[in-house]
């Protein structure tokens, strides 16, 4: 494997923050290819690469897709931006309720609405490292994949609202589009502005 020291650094931030947390290959893994076949069975086949070409986090473990191997460091890094969010969402709610809220709520495929508002803070710091390690633009190139990956059978066909996901990345993009911008402020601006707000504060 070659030098990962990003990707590598940002594994050992994760392992740090939850010390149960593993990382295997899916295809290792006798359940993992279970949950492949069940997929490609409740899906009519349409999703059939789960074992080959997704990275899923399931009860604190990443499970690594066939990929993995191929990944360069900086996309290893964008992924285990997005994967650490989950083991966030598990903290925050507990794995069994976003687990179940997860694969069911209110349905398994077609209106997967928890399942979707799951994914989509996951996507949103994915799109957020894309812009630190390749810029606003590389995020923004990612509209069509992110809608398909909504409305198609990536997820189960998990919120099949074009218009609504497309809302959804247009506010999320405009979002980080003012983080760059404050960021990218010369500071003598960033400290003129402050005063300003805090003058006109004064007088109100
Ligand atoms: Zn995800």
């Amino acid at each position: 494997m070659s030098a990962a020291p990003l990707s590598d650094a940002y594994l050992a931030r994760i392992t740090r923050e939850f010390p149960a947390f593993r990382l295997r290959e899916k295809r290792t893994s006798r359940t993992q290819r279970l949950v492949g076949a069940a997929l490609r069975v409740l899906t009519l086949g349409a999703m059939r690469t789960y074992v080959s070409g997704y990275h899923t986090v399931m009860f604190g473990t990443l499970w690594v897709s066939e990929g993995w191997d191929r990944m360069g460091d900086l996309d290893r890094y964008v992924l285990l931006r997005h994967e650490r969010i989950h083991l966030v969402q598990a903290r925050r709610w507990g794995v069994l309720p976003m687990g179940l809220a997860y694969l069911l709520a209110p349905l398994p495929l077609g209106l997967a609405y928890c399942r979707a508002r799951i994914e989509w803070e996951a996507y949103e710091e994915t799109l957020r490292a894309l812009v630190e390690v390749h810029g606003l633009e590389a995020a923004r190139a990612q509209k069509a994949w992110l809608r398909a990956r909504f409305v198609g059978p990536d997820y189960g066909w998990m919120w099949p609202f074009p218009r609504a996901i497309d809302r959804w990345f247009d506010g999320a993009v405009a979002c980080l589009a003012r983080e760059v911008d404050a960021r990218s402020l010369p500071v003598e601006e960033t400290l003129a502005r402050f005063r300003a707000h805090a003058s006109r504060q004064a007088i109100a």
